[in-house]
């Protein structure tokens, strides 16, 4: 690693039309093979765009993985989620996973970050194994094994998973369908994929997405945080994306870990889950 610090890109404004970040990556849309048609340009200067076929939404033009390797996944990059308040969510995933497999087994954590999961993981009786395209020094901690690299290019040596899990990670791919079809390959049999993702028909985002219409925000489309995540996911077409991969959902939920300490608080977390109209998007789904 370099000694000097790399720039930090995050909230800076118009880092495009300056030249610090070149989008050069055109892309179509990778279910239906057809140019996309642009609704925004987010206040850093990324074009956000909509497949007009089947209303997938992602970037274009978007940065290389070379790019966003050198400059945005550096060694200090941290996304702001996997941190140890996480536990919530990281014991409602564990029980899922359990509930849909039938007992404890091995988790392959695709994207592992600080390794806080795969932590969370072994104490609860779970084997681990991580991966990550470059391996974050905290995970040095850990006794698991861990590959360095994107999915499909990691050689497992042959070892396979009941789980795979990939939290807030699909959106960052440059190709979700090749992802996906790789586990379809490290699964053992009856295995599962676990895949969490924003949610953009969220209620929140979607008063975001009308303020940033409307020119209300200051830091307009900030919410879809189009410098690292190059697709935007609707339960719609996550769906229709891992069933073009050869999996079946088998269950999806928009969990709210948020405590709200306002009257009327819990009411409406309940409201927001039941309703499945909250940010975060997690699927449960099995090969077909
Ligand atoms: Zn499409």
């Amino acid at each position: 690693m370099a000694e000097e610090k790399a720039e930090n890109f995050f909230g800076q404004d118009a880092v495009v039309t300056r030249g610090s970040l070149t989008p050069t990556e055109v892309v179509l849309c990778p279910l239906c093979d057809q140019p996309p048609v642009e609704f925004a340009v987010d206040y850093q200067g990324f074009h956000l765009c909509q497949c007009s076929n089947c209303g997938l939404q992602f970037q274009n033009p978007r940065l290389t993985f070379d790019e966003l390797a050198d400059k945005i996944y550096t060694e200090d990059y941290c996304p702001g989620h996997e941190e140890s308040s996480s536990t919530t969510a990281f014991s409602r995933q564990i029980k899922t996973f359990e509930e849909l497999i039938g007992r404890k087994g091995s988790v392959l954590d695709v994207g592992c970050g600080n390794g806080s999961f795969l932590q969370f993981a072994k104490e609860h009786g779970w084997e681990t194994f991580g991966a990550d395209i470059r391996l974050s020094p905290e995970t040095s901690r850990l006794t698991c094994p861990l590959w360095e690299g994107r999915l499909p290019e990691i050689d497992f040596g042959g070892a396979t998973f009941d789980v795979i899990r990939f939290n807030h990670v699909l959106e960052h791919l440059q190709n979700p369908l090749i992802e996906l079809a790789r586990c379809r390959e490290l699964l053992n049999q009856g295995g599962l994929v676990f895949v969490g993702v924003p949610n953009l028909a969220g209620i929140s985002p979607r008063i975001k997405n009308l303020q940033s219409k409307l020119g209300l925000k200051k830091k307009q489309w900030r919410h879809y945080a189009a410098m690292h995540h190059l697709y935007f996911f609707t339960p719609e077409t996550l769906r229709a994306m891992v069933e073009r991969a050869g999996f079946v959902l088998r269950y999806w939920e928009t969990p709210v870990d948020k405590e709200y300490k306002e009257p009327g608080g819990g009411i409406y977390r309940r409201m927001v889950e039941r309703t499945r109209t909250g940010s975060i998007l997690d699927f449960y789904i099995t090969p077909r």
